[in-house]
């Protein structure tokens, strides 16, 4: 018999990502091996594959699939690369990026939320991911350069630090706008310096520096 888990994912790639033009196989195929539903609280695992953000606690939410699908994609990742990420969350976006990437740094400033990432991340095999808690505006100097940077929190300007952090060639996605309207950057660091373009309308929890 089928896992009804795999079936549910099969459904979300094929009606919320590849229906709205996420053709990135490697993408794809990470969305349908990552066990979603164990990164959101148990009362809600039966919501999750539906189409829409879900609550995490502390106030936090596990983002909509098709986001996540298309930050993904834009990053062009690749097996050999070394991402940052910012704002752990749930874990599931840690989870996809470890299935693509060669090493995971991943920054979440609630504790609480950091140490059931890592419980998770642990219990399905994620050896190449590593969550730190703190403000992730800060990025991680002691493992920059990275290849690639997904932050998963709102931004109202793009954190010079994390710019700095990125190699020559390296892309970097991130929301920014106020708390009710923000557009998808994705940047590339192109002769030292970020060449930026508009990608979709979307809405993400603010992302809160410790440090302004
Ligand atoms: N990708 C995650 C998204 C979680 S929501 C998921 O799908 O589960 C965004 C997360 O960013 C929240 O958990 C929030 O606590 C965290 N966050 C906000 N500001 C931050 C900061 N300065 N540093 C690190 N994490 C931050």
């Amino acid at each position: 018999m089928t896992d009804p888990t795999t079936a549910a994912r099969h459904l979300m790639v094929d009606s919320q990502l590849r229906a709205r033009g996420v053709t990135d196989p490697r993408v794809l195929d990470a969305m349908l091996r990552v066990p979603r539903h164990e990164f959101v609280p148990a009362s809600l695992r039966a919501e999750a594959y539906e189409d829409h953000p879900l609550p995490i606690g502390d106030d936090q939410t596990i983002s909509q699939p098709y986001v996540v699908a298309v930050m993904l994609e834009s990053l062009q990742l690749s097996p050999t690369d070394t991402v940052l990420e910012i704002g752990t969350g749930s874990g599931y976006v840690t989870a996809l990026l470890a299935e693509l990437t060669a090493q995971v740094f991943s920054i979440e400033r609630h504790p609480a939320l950091a140490s059931e990432a890592r419980t998770v991340l642990a219990a399905l095999g994620y050896a190449n991911v590593h969550v730190f808690t703190g403000d992730g505006t800060l990025g991680l100097a002691a493992h920059a350069p990275f290849d690639a940077v997904l932050v998963s929190a709102a931004a109202l300007s793009v954190p010079p630090t994390l710019l700095s952090q990125l190699r020559e060639g390296g892309r970097m996605v991130i929301p920014v706008g106020s708390l009710d309207s923000q557009q998808l950057q994705f940047i590339r660091m192109i002769n030292g310096q970020p060449a930026v373009s508009l990608r979709d309308s979307v809405r993400f929890v603010p992302l809160i520096s410790d440090h302004d």
